[in-house]
């Protein structure tokens, strides 16, 4: 699903769809590959939607990253799933944290805002384990009140 205009695409009409350079680099070595563009013009994955907040929590940088999925994560089983709010530690891209997934934008939006607003507040809980070397997992648990 584009995330400007909405526009659901079955896999062969997305496959169809014209493509633009992934990077805007003429350099075969550092271009590495192609993105579909949706009939509004918005670049899938490149031009997707998104909200990001950078915060401090316990002296780590974290990034509460939401996201539209383009493609729906619910997959046809339950709900279907097309955002996604991840937390991670700027200081190592594998250390992802929690996540929460959204039917829709509203929703994203709404909990994107109270989970920084919680966090904000000290409402979490947080530890990582370290498996050595830069391998580092985020335990966060964020209390996911109305305030
Ligand atoms: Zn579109």
């Amino acid at each position: 699903m584009c995330s400007r205009c909405l526009k659901k695409y079955a896999i062969r009409e997305f496959l169809a769809l014209p493509h633009v350079p992934a990077v805007d680099d003429t350099d075969p070595k550092r271009n590495y590959g192609y993105l579909p563009v949706c009939t509004c013009g918005s670049v899938f994955i490149r031009d997707k939607w998104r909200m990001d907040a950078h915060l401090t929590l316990a002296d780590h940088r974290v990034c509460v990253s939401t996201i539209s999925l383009e493609l729906n994560h619910g997959f046809g089983l339950g709900e279907d799933q097309w955002y996604e709010t991840i937390i991670f530690l700027e200081e190592s891209v594998a250390s992802l944290g929690p996540q929460w997934r959204y039917r829709t934008q509203e929703e994203a939006e709404r909990a994107h805002t109270e989970i920084v607003k919680n966090l904000q507040a000290g409402r979490y809980k947080f530890s990582w384990e370290d498996y050595g070397g830069a391998e580092k997992h985020l335990n966060l648990e964020v209390e996911l009140l109305r305030a």
